[in-house]
């Protein structure tokens, strides 16, 4: 189902996202627990890509089995960096065969080790954004809208770009290209989140933007946070009551899903568009969240489409 129909139906979305797993039984303890995140009825989940194609066969693979074997409507990232347009009209073709609805259109980033800079036909994601339009354009896709379009947003800034107008201006510029709709980078303090998305309407961009939330669960998940999404905020309340039970591992969980809970509370109440749960492929946090707000069956309660 393209995403302006799953919008649509759902009012609000609920979705998570998932990883594919490295090994074996990894793959089979997630399977396993598969049936956890289908009763929670999200509006869709989406599967990361690793830039420059490292994760290509297994984000396919598990794509295909979400498909196939379950009520989850997967949305597949795709990263552009490092690949050419044979590379990713391909990807797409593939996709399209398969009835995948959505695309999640990044840029990825070049692995820090590299030499050179990443080869490629793609600098930008707006480029991506517009590959996977005329795509569609082409009637290359079953519904003749094409794939449904989603881009990357950051509330609190991209570290690439430190000049905010800017950065703005190359959200507003893949929206132009043809995005539908925004998921947001991670974050933890809500008045950022609704500061930047006044700005995005200030600014022009009009598509539903979705909002991107991480429990934090472990102390070293928190560190390994701050170091993927570079720039994120980690609010002082936060810090502080995690710094009380640092060394009660389940207290620290719990401090984390009880902030992301309040968090999701006020996104509905302020009237988001939808939260997209980064699950780690986890879901008791997730569950628990839901449990909390009453939201099992009440958001993307049609399921999969
Ligand atoms: C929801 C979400 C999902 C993600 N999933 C994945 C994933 O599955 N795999 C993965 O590898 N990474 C993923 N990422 C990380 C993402 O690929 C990186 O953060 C990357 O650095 C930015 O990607 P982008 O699509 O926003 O790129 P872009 O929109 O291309 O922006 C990247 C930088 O370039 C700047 N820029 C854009 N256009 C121009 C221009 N014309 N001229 C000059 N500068 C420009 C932007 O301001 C920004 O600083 C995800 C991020 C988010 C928020």
């Amino acid at each position: 189902m393209h995403m302006a129909d799953v919008l649509a139906r759902d009012g609000m979305t609920a979705s998570f996202e998932f990883f594919p797993p490295r090994t074996a039984s990894a793959w089979d303890e997630f399977v396993a627990s598969l049936h956890e995140f289908e009763s929670l009825k999200p509006s869709f989940v989406s599967v990361t890509y690793g830039a420059g194609g490292s994760t290509r066969d297994r984000t396919d693979a598990l794509v295909t089995r979400l498909s196939a074997e379950t009520a989850l409507a997967p949305v597949p990232h795709l990263t552009c960096v490092g690949h050419t347009s044979a590379e990713v009209d391909s990807i797409l073709a593939a996709y399209a065969a398969k009835g995948v609805s959505n695309i999640l259109a990044l840029r990825g980033d070049a692995p820090r080790d590299a030499q050179a800079p990443a080869t490629g036909d793609f600098r930008h994601a707006v480029d991506l954004v517009r590959a996977v339009r005329e795509f569609g354009a082409a009637g290359r896709h079953p519904d003749p809208r094409g794939f449904g379009i989603g881009v990357a947003g950051f509330p609190e800034g991209h570290p690439e770009t430190p000049n905010t107008l800017v950065q703005m201006d190359h959200l507003k510029a893949k929206v132009d290209a043809g995005a539908d709709f925004v998921i947001t980078q991670l974050f933890f303090d809500n008045d950022a989140f609704f500061d930047w998305r006044d700005r995005c309407a200030i600014a022009g961009v009009r598509v539903p933007v979705i909002a991107g939330i991480m429990p934090v669960t472990s102390i070293g998940g928190l560190k390994r946070m701050a170091e993927l999404a570079a720039g994120t905020r980690f609010p002082a309340p936060l810090l502080r009551a995690i710094k009380r039970c640092e060394d009660d591992p389940a207290s620290v969980a719990n401090v984390g899903i009880h902030w992301a809970t309040e968090q999701a509370r006020d996104l509905i109440d302020r009237g988001v568009a939808g939260i997209h749960f980064y699950t780690l492929n986890k879901s008791d946090a997730t569950r628990r969240i839901y449990q909390t707000l009453g939201l099992a069956g009440r958001v993307g309660a049609q399921g999969a489409g």
